[in-house]
């Protein structure tokens, strides 16, 4: 192990994972802790706050990727910040071990608070070829990928003969019909949409979306009418929706898809892109620290977000977020704890904070976390969704203005929201910007091809030379005929 670089030796609020969580407990509290001699600090492996909700539209082009995360260097100027991943924590002797990102040698930081806040990450199950040809929505490297990976396979797919190649090329498949899949999948058969018609070689009709689902229904966050409503909308718009359906094998891209729960062959295809939405699970390397942990893998904590065991709570240790477990104390929540999303993230973030300083400053009070459900908002493309405000849905550009509203506002830091509302208005006037970027995974290919010489050219003989060497050759000859 390396020795602990130069780090502030101050009393530390080490916070491990600057997403949602991380963000909002640093910001809320690197000043106040600065004043009082400690230091925050933040270790995440990615230098920005990821707003994922923005996810589908940036996937779909309508949002710019840098505008959809949130700088931590812009924003928490008085945060000690680490890029680098947390690999162990070690409650008892209270250090963590970080690996930087840089792939420098690892080292210990000790710490007097720590935060969990390492979120969720895509939940997978072994499906053969899954790993070699899915791609997740869980990072904005993918929301690019994905955006250019779509208008990539129509360009190509539209210099192709009809057949069974460009079928391939022009499949786009989704699996998992939670928010996160059918934000993404309307998105992107938007983008198709826009795509196709600056395309004179192709239709929409050329194009297949599917939308493969396990359950008999979808976005198990709106009502049952409202699901049935948005699986009608999504196959107005050509997308075929396969409910009770699973996949069992995306060998070479070859899908096999499988009756739920029966398991009997359904249908049988090929795809150059398949989208894996199918669920998160909390951050596994939590089982690499001495916390207890639920038998989801979660951090267990109690309503005031300290982490808790069988024999209470730990002192100065907090979770929160989608990697804890959260008691639910309003009841709605799913076996008692609070659902995996931003809004419980935020407000759970925001007490958190409150609750530490309480804690070690001895200003306010502990509180607990009790926050009921406000519902939940979907875009589907320009001037489509689907909401449920607090019992009340809404359906098409009601929603949808709902969801944009919702997201603006929720959007961290001023300069942000301006920067994402400032991309909708560009969207409104110019429209969708279908522009596909080249050379992201080969960037250098450019420079490379100007700066290599060309390949020496296989001399072509002069005239001249061919009839130098043919008196040559005619010399010996000569020479031996005589
Ligand atoms: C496509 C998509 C759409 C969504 N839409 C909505 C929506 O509309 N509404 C809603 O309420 N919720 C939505 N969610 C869910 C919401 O984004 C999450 O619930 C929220 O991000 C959880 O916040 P968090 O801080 O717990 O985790 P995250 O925001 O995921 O942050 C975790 C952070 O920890 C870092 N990290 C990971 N491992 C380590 C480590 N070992 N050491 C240090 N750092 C680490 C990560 O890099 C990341 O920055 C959506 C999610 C997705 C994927």
């Amino acid at each position: 192990m390396a020795q602990t670089p130069k780090f502030s030796d101050r009393p530390r609020i080490l916070v491990v994972g600057g997403g949602y969580v991380g963000l909002y407990v640093a910001h809320k509290l690197q000043k106040k802790v600065k004043a009082h001699g400690g230091i925050v600090t933040l270790v995440d492996p990615l230098p920005y706050m990821t707003y994922q909700p923005f996810l589908p539209e940036v996937a779909g082009g309508n949002i710019e990727a840098r505008h959809a995360v949130v700088s931590h260097r812009m924003h928490l100027t008085d945060t000690e910040l680490i890029t680098g991943k947390v690999t162990r924590v070690n409650h008892g002797s209270r250090t963590a071990v970080v690996e930087p990102s840089d792939g420098s040698e690892p080292f210990e930081l000790t710490y007097r608070d720590v935060v969990i806040s390492a979120g969720a990450i895509t939940r997978t199950f072994p499906i053969e070829g899954l790993a070699d040809e899915g791609i997740g929505l869980k990072t904005i490297e993918e929301a690019v990928a994905l955006r250019n990976q779509l208008l990539e396979r129509i360009e190509t797919g539209s210099l192709m003969e009809p057949g069974p190649e460009r079928d391939r090329a022009l499949t786009f498949v989704v699996v998992g019909g939670g928010f996160a899949g059918i934000e993404a999948l309307a998105e992107m058969e938007d983008l198709a949409r826009a795509a196709v018609k600056k395309n004179h070689r192709l239709g929409r009709s050329d194009i297949r979306f599917v939308l493969v689902e396990a359950l008999d229904r979808i976005m198990p966050e709106v009502t049952e009418d409202q699901a049935k409503w948005v699986v009608e909308h999504l196959r107005s718009r050509g997308v075929q929706v396969k409910l009770n359906t699973s996949l069992a094998s995306a060998k070479d891209g070859k899908l096999k898809l499988i009756n739920m729960p029966d398991k009997t062959p359904a249908d049988e295809f090929e795809t150059d892109t398949l989208v894996w939405t199918a669920g998160v699970q909390a951050n596994p390397f939590v089982r690499n620290t001495d916390f207890p942990i639920d038998e989801r893998g979660r951090v267990r904590a109690n309503p005031e977000l300290r982490i808790t065991g069988d024999d209470g709570p730990l002192d100065g240790a907090w979770t929160a977020g989608d990697v804890s477990a959260v008691p639910d104390l309003s009841g709605g929540g799913v076996g008692g704890f609070c659902v995996p999303n931003a809004q419980h993230a935020v407000r759970q973030a925001k007490l958190l904070a409150d609750n530490i300083y309480a804690e070690r400053y001895g200003v306010g009070r502990v509180r607990e976390y009790k926050h009921k459900n406000l519902g939940a908002v979907a875009g589907f493309g320009q001037y489509k969704g689907v909401a449920n405000i607090m019992g009340f849905g809404l359906r098409g550009l009601p929603a949808w203005l709902a969801h944009r509203g919702y997201h603006g506002m929720a959007m961290p830091m001023f300069e942000r929201k301006f920067r994402v509302v400032t991309n909708w208005i560009l969207g409104f006037v110019f429209g969708r910007d279908t522009t596909q970027l080249m050379d992201l995974q080969t960037p250098r290919r450019a420079f490379h091809e100007a700066a290599t010489p060309p390949p020496k050219k296989q001399e072509t003989p002069s005239l001249d030379k061919d009839r130098t060497e043919d008196t040559e050759k005619a010399k010996p000859k000569a020479k031996a005929k005589a």
